[in-house]
């Protein structure tokens, strides 16, 4: 599918079927496969075959999955996660153990925040958070003989800081480490992370690539671009034999595939983070309309954050397609065909007037979600950061006022009529 543009491949990328197979990419909801002999399994097993023998490793409808998401970030392998939680954890596990140092924005979603600051601390994995817009200088600052990797959201979640991914590549190359980059709220329909130097993407799929509100889900996409035997006691854990493995060296046997299939066999074998086939069934479909409906909900996000910045009512609006935008420039070289559906903003009267504000509406919801075809609407403070200190809060650009309104697909007009009139109540 790689001589395909990228609108093709959202619709027809990962399963080709062949003559007389079903058109639509069937759910193969079983655990498990059949083989002639114990020692067909015994070569699976051995990874000396390529081959289906448990779905906790690998199922034909996550792999088809995995494989148009692949295409359509323009990597070499991708596997997909049971969320994005589990993307992000796996991402940095893969390559990290106890003992070891990541950088990471500051600029996250709290969920991973969270993950990094507490819950992976726990497990001995040091993070060094850093401010998204620090010059190279103070980035290089962060860095430790024990860094094994750099981990940004390339549009943040809620703050919306366009990353530099091309400085924070450059500086992560110089450490001998790669860049991993959260791609969940451009997509790869507005960023593609691999053409500027990140080396592994991951995203929530749980947000547009479902798109429907449907399915929690993940996926790490490799571009096999990092050279991990480039530092082969750094990345020991993917050039030297895995004896869990049966003394296989991923690098040696995998080349360009050797984080992806390290990931598969190692880690899906023993943490098991895999999605429900019918989940990626449901992705897929999502993904079929993806190239068309993150046009409109940035068509509708851009009309409805210039209608937000005149309103008397509205004290800020934080949206990469506003000029008035800090980000406007980085967005237009990073994002040129647009950069989400969601928008930041504030209202006259701060904290109390917003929980007001979001009370009224009547089209939009009040979700823990965002980036789907619904319009909704949340208070990060008090919901997905609220375990954030102020200190926190500020750390990744939440205020105490901040809603984060994720506009839809449906007509602009209806949408801006009910923000009007709950704008009018205030
Ligand atoms: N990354 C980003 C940017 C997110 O917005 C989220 C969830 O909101 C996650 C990761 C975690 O994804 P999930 O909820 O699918 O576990």
């Amino acid at each position: 599918m790689s001589e395909y543009k990228f609108n093709t491949k959202c619709v027809q990328a990962g399963y080709s079927p062949k003559n007389g197979e079903p058109r639509v990419l069937p759910i193969y909801q079983s655990t498990t496969y059949k083989y002639e002999s114990s020692d067909e399994m015994g070569d699976l097993f051995d990874l000396k075959k390529n081959g289906y023998f448990y779905t906790r490793l690998q199922n034909p409808t996550n792999d088809a999955v995995a494989k148009k998401i692949a295409e359509l970030e323009g990597g070499v392998a991708a596997i997909l996660t049971s969320s994005g939680q589990a993307a992000s954890f796996f991402s940095i596990f893969n390559i990290c153990q106890a003992g070891d140092h990541v950088v990471a924005s500051s600029a996250l979603y709290g969920g991973t925040l969270n993950l990094f600051s507490v819950t992976m601390k726990k497990m001995g994995i040091d993070f060094t958070f850093v401010d998204p817009d620090s010059d190279e200088e103070t980035l290089s600052k962060a860095f430790c003989d024990n860094t094994k990797a750099v981990f940004a959201e390339t549009l943040s979640n809620p703050s919306l800081i366009v990353l530099d991914i091309e400085k924070f590549a450059k500086v992560a190359h110089a450490h001998g480490v790669p860049l991993i980059v959260d791609n969940t709220f451009p997509t790869p329909m507005n960023c593609r992370p691999f053409e500027h130097g990140a080396d592994i993407v991951t995203h929530s799929t749980t947000k547009y690539m479902d798109g429907h509100a449907t399915s929690v889900g993940g996926v790490i996409v490799d571009s096999g671009n990092f050279d991990w035997t480039k530092y082969p006691d750094k990345f020991a854990c993917i050039t030297a034999p895995d004896e869990s493995y049966h003394g296989i060296s991923y690098s040696e046997t995998f080349g360009k595939a050797a984080y992806i299939t390290k990931a598969t066999v190692q880690l899906m074998r023993d943490l098991g983070s895999i999605p429900s086939p019918q989940n990626s069934f449901l992705l897929n479909l999502g993904l079929e309309s993806l190239h068309l409906r993150v046009m409109r909900h940035c068509e509708n996000a851009q009309k409805v954050a210039e209608y937000l910045e005149k309103h008397p009512k509205v004290t800020w609006v934080n949206y990469p397609g506003l000029e008035s935008s800090k980000y406007h420039a980085l967005a237009k070289k990073y994002m040129p065909n647009g950069s989400c559906g969601v928008i930041s903003f504030g209202v006259l009267g701060g904290r109390a007037a917003a929980t007001r504000f979001m009370d009224s509406l009547k089209l939009a919801a009040i979700v823990t979600h965002v980036a789907d075809s619904r319009t909704c609407i949340l208070h990060p403070a008090s919901t997905t950061h609220r375990q954030l200190t102020d200190e926190q809060l500020v750390e990744c650009g939440v205020s105490p006022d901040l809603m984060r309104l994720s506009v839809g697909t449906e007509d602009v007009s209806d949408i801006i009529a009910d923000i009007e009139q709950a704008l009018a109540l205030l």
